[in-house]
């Protein structure tokens, strides 16, 4: 007998998370100089950490000896402010994956049903697995979700439904009114994670208020990171807003310190960084017109994103990331998703966009 066999089946069946190429590793790979790669492949802030959550971890550094406040509440107090949303309608995760899984194994027991849509965010069915409860992957509509069909997948065993607005890796987006009556039409019994990752990136005009409805629906769970436009995503900090209720059974199961000292600092100080949000909301809208045209440039169709990366199609797509990386160029293959013929690259600064889209154009001639 080996030790494999002393898993439940449903963990020996987990395919593993595949993460973004990180520049120590091709630079290994193929021996390249690490200051010279161009990684957008993980929709990181290519303007790196704000100075306010810098200087934060600068002092922090010497209280490291110490556990971290076990219930955040620094951050907690600094998201109320900015939200309005209570102290204990909030849950902090390591990562905004770690409180995913917490709303996993907060409501799933083996047996149930978690309802996420194809293409969507890889860790929804991660987390749904990894209690032994049935993810049911639902088609999507034109690479987005399809509310309609995710409402009709709803059985007796539902409890709990994922939506990634804006997801990820396709950057589609649904809007205010197709969320609401989504919501008014599940069941209470039903969870809806409504993961908002992107939600600071969403252009003015279709950005809209989904904290208004946690007061409305109970069942409701919103969550946010500081991963992407705060720059932060090596801290490893993301939260929930949740009811009262919804908050206190996600904080059960979770870790004690499951987030540490120096992220809870840099978080709280990188959510008062108005500045830095603002400009790395800019250098995106920038970005994404200059890769996009220049896609449209190469001959390339690309799905219309409201994040800060976009995914375009390419015929041979494992080759040409390939060449890519060649080039000292880590983009994201998504043939994982469902996604064999398009390639995922996040959006960089000026210069990083243009040696990407100059290193596509001769990976794909
Ligand atoms: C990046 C991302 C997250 C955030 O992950 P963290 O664990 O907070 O770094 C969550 N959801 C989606 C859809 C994402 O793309």
């Amino acid at each position: 007998m080996s030790i494999f066999d002393l898993a439940p089946a449903y963990i020996r069946a987990i395919a593993p998370y595949q993460p973004g190429k990180p520049i120590s590793e091709l630079a290994r790979e193929m021996g390249l100089d690490a200051s010279s790669i161009v990684k957008l492949a993980s929709n990181e802030n290519p303007l790196g950490i704000s100075p306010l959550a810098r200087r934060a971890v600068e002092a922090v550094l010497g209280e490291l000896a110490r556990y971290p406040d076990g219930n955040g509440f620094e951050l907690k107090q600094a998201l109320r402010e900015r939200y309005g949303v209570a102290s204990d309608s909030i849950v902090l995760g390591n990562g905004s994956n770690d409180v995913l899984d917490l709303a996993a194994r907060a409501f799933l027991t083996p047996g149930d049903e978690a309802i996420y849509s194809q293409h969507a965010f890889a860790v929804y069915p991660l987390a749904v697995q990894a209690i032994g409860a049935r993810g049911i992957e639902v088609p999507a509509r034109d690479y987005g979700h399809d509310l309609d069909a995710m409402r009709s997948a709803i059985t007796a065993k539902t409890r709990l439904v994922f939506i990634a607005n804006p997801n990820n890796p396709t950057g589609t987006m649904v809007n205010a009114s197709a969320l609401e009556s989504f919501l008014a039409s599940v069941p209470p019994s039903v969870l809806v994670v409504l993961d908002e990752a992107y939600n600071e990136y969403l252009p003015r005009d279709v950005a809209f208020d989904s904290l208004a409805w946690l007061e409305r629906y109970p069942n409701l769970v919103i969550t946010r990171t500081f991963s992407k436009v705060y720059g932060l995503a090596g801290l490893r900090v993301g939260y929930a807003f949740a009811s009262r209720e919804g908050a206190d059974l996600m904080n059960r199961v979770r870790a004690p310190f499951n987030v540490n000292s120096v992220a809870l600092a840099a978080a709280a100080a990188a959510l008062k960084d108005t500045d830095f949000v603002r400009k790395s909301y800019e250098l995106n809208r920038a970005g994404m017109k200059q890769v996009t045209t220049g896609l449209a440039a190469l001959g390339l169709e690309y799905i219309p994103s409201y994040g800060n990366f976009v995914s375009f199609r390419v015929l041979n797509a494992a080759d040409v990331f390939q060449r890519l990386l060649k080039f000292g160029v880590i983009v994201r293959p998504i043939a994982s998703y469902g996604m064999h013929y398009h390639l995922r690259v996040s959006i960089g600064l000026e210069s990083e966009n243009t040696r990407f889209l100059e290193s596509l154009q001769q990976a794909i001639a």
